[in-house]
């Protein structure tokens, strides 16, 4: 049997992504304040996917800025203990991964196999691996192939198949109850 395997997102998994990408939109392009209720909400305020990866490509650039959400520790620790190959998968810049790593280490983040950033990480999905990840796409297609998949509940990702939970904590929880 090969190795369990968990495909781990980052933005509005690991931490608040959202926060600063909404500043961020707000001083490009006086972007008001609206909640992101589906997951190209940006386009309702005529902002183009160009301008929007500008103000994303920023929000990753200032990487370092960052904590993490409470329970990412845990996480890894949990995935670890329970035998999983972690990689860390997140949609950004080909070339950020280096700044990804330094992050993940600098906040304990550990241990992990790989860190992909890239426009892809659906190239790593296998049935039965677990995913967790709140994108709507990503989360429908890790069930389609047969993943579990477990995410953190955001206005965008309503009425989709997987776990669905309000904290890290409870993709702990739900991690120890499934292979504890
Ligand atoms: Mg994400």
């Amino acid at each position: 049997m090969s190795q369990k395997r968990c495909i781990l997102d980052v933005d509005g998994t690991l931490f608040d992504f959202h926060t600063p990408l909404h500043q961020r939109l707000h001083e490009l392009y006086d972007f008001p304040e609206m909640e992101a209720t589906s997951w190209d909400w940006y386009k309702v305020w005529g902002i183009t996917d160009k301008q929007f990866y500008k103000a994303v490509d920023d929000v990753h650039a200032q990487q370092m800025q960052y904590s993490p959400f409470s329970g990412a520790l845990d996480l890894f620790l949990t995935l670890d203990r329970l035998g999983f190959e972690v990689f860390v998968a997140s949609h950004r810049k080909p070339q950020s991964a280096d700044l990804l790593a330094t992050w993940l280490n600098a906040n304990y983040l550990e241990p992990y196999s790989a860190v992909y950033t890239g426009p892809s990480k659906k190239q790593f999905f296998r049935t039965g691996d677990l995913l967790i990840d709140d994108a709507p796409h990503t989360i429908e297609l890790g069930c389609d192939m047969g993943m579990d998949v477990v995410y953190l509940k955001c206005p965008w990702n309503k009425d989709l198949p997987g776990e669905r939970v309000a904290e890290l904590w409870h993709v702990i929880e739900y991690i120890k109850e499934t292979y504890g």
